[in-house]
Parts: C-alpha cells; structure tokens; sequence
C-alpha cells in the first residue's frame, strides 16, 4: 500500500494504485505525490 500527499490541499490517501485525483479538493493525479509509508521504514541500528 502507498500513500499519496496532495501538494494542493495536503490531504493524504493510502491506495494500492495513484488515484485519479484528490478525493479532498479535486486535484489532478498529477499533484498527487507519493510518499514512503513510516511503517515500512528500515530501523536503524
Ligand atoms: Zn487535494
């Protein structure tokens, strides 16, 4: 699972595959940027 950050309203959506746009303001797909999931973050040390 991925999670996608807005860059227009910031809103963050957890999907499988990039939506087609924000769920929140509308934005196109474009503005949706993928973010790393914490949880799937190698510990250090
Ligand atoms: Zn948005």
């Amino acid at each position: 699972m991925a999670l996608w950050k807005c860059a227009v309203c910031g809103a963050e959506v957890e999907a499988r595959c990039k939506p087609g746009k924000c769920k929140n303001c509308g934005a196109a797909r474009d503005q949706l940027v993928k973010e790393a999931p914490a949880d799937t973050k190698k510990k250090g040390s």
